[in-house]
């Protein structure tokens, strides 16, 4: 399972928070150093990316991956183990509708990609405006059938919702031209303020105010009933899926999987107590790491466990958490048992999904 960080984007989002830098003043010079330097970890590192073979992936992130060439992306693929004519069991990039063209898809077919996941965010101009997105709706409408005429049949698409100011009606819309494209994945995520983005420049200006709880609880309960009615499970607290397209790269790292991480600012992990992450930085970026304590493993289990409808085994939960309080959280709804094959399992359900954090916070 391996993660590719690609730290470049033609313009910053007001609400992002990741690690990325403009293409202006860098461009094509900047790829191509990024590129050589990748293809050097990925040699460097292959006894760890053979280690994580369990779950044949590779994800493509950033930054905006659309961006690349198909010659760097080729590159990259023949300094992987499986060389360029491995095909993975999910091979997702990360697409700008601005980027789609027919050419794009067909290099990226060519070379492997089998999953897209498109950053649309929202349907209306004036939300993506404030966003500062580089497309507007009909932009990404266009991009999504581009993609599926060009034969992509596995696309997922993000959403934002909880910003002040874009009410319920202009949400619900968001949501039904995002269904009306019926795209095999929807993630959507509560809009925060995240350190050193323009949009934490906003609020310390007193230009923004964070939309209160009440409305984004609202639209997420919007949210997950529009998608159910549309057929769609909601399987972690921010992913819905259509039946049998949860995405596999994504939900391995909740399973706490091993996975390698490439490229600036990329997190890896052995599976078992250590955790790697590579500077924020475009050139030599290093490694630093933890290892986890038997109490970081306990915190992580929950927080990552109990934010999918899978849950985690009742008896871990017996074991590692407090009975008094499990018992308080099963008679108020805040946990449910549930009988799989597998055995019994706890989760938090549904319709406390949007509250996840505290409950787990009760239980840590
Ligand atoms: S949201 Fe995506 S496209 Fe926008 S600045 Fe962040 S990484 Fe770049």
């Amino acid at each position: 399972m391996i993660y590719i960080h690609f730290p470049f984007c033609r313009s910053f989002c007001t609400y992002c928070g990741f690690y990325s830098e403009t293409v202006s003043g860098c461009g094509g010079r900047s790829f191509e150093s990024w590129t050589g330097q990748v293809c050097e970890e990925a040699s460097r590192r292959t006894g760890e990316i053979l280690a994580t073979k369990g779950i044949d992936t590779l994800y493509f992130g950033g930054g905006t991956p659309s961006l690349l060439s198909l010659d760097c992306i080729d590159r990259i693929l023949e300094a992987l183990p499986g060389g360029r004519g491995h095909r993975y069991s999910e091979f997702t990039l990360e697409c700008n509708p601005d980027d789609i063209s027919r050419e794009l898809c067909r290099a990226l077919a060519g070379a492997g990609v089998n999953r897209i996941s498109m950053g649309v965010q929202s349907f209306d101009d004036g939300v993506l405006r404030w966003m500062n997105r580089r497309h507007d709706a009909r932009g990404a409408r266009g991009a999504f059938e581009m993609l599926r005429r060009e034969g992509f049949d596995n696309i997922s698409i993000d959403l934002i919702f909880g910003i002040s100011g874009m009410d319920d009606a202009l949400w619900r819309r968001s949501i039904e031209e995002a269904v009306a494209l019926s795209p095999e994945h929807i993630s959507a995520y509560q809009l925060s303020v995240e350190p050193g983005s323009a949009l934490a420049g906003k609020v310390e200006r007193g230009e923004y105010r964070e939309a209160p709880d009440s409305q984004c609880a609202r639209q997420y309960e919007l949210l997950c009933g529009m998608l159910s009615d549309a057929g769609y499970s909601h399987y972690e607290v921010s992913n819905f899926a259509l039946p049998g397209r949860e995405s596999i790269h994504n939900s391995a790292y909740w399973k706490r999987v091993p996975y390698v991480g490439l490229g600036p600012g990329a997190h890896s992990f052995d599976g078992d107590r250590t955790r790697l992450w590579n500077s924020e930085e475009l050139s030599g970026w290093s490694a630093s790491g933890e290892t986890l304590g038997d109490e970081d493993m306990r915190v992580e289990t929950l927080m990552l466990g109990l934010r999918t409808a899978a849950g985690l085994d009742a008896q871990w939960i017996a074991e590692n958490c407090d009975g008094a309080t499990v018992s308080r959280l099963l008679g108020e709804g805040a946990l449910a048992i549930v009988d799989k094959k597998s055995g019994t399992r706890l989760r938090i359900p549904e319709n406390h999904f949007f509250v996840s954090d505290e409950i787990i916070r009760e239980l840590i």
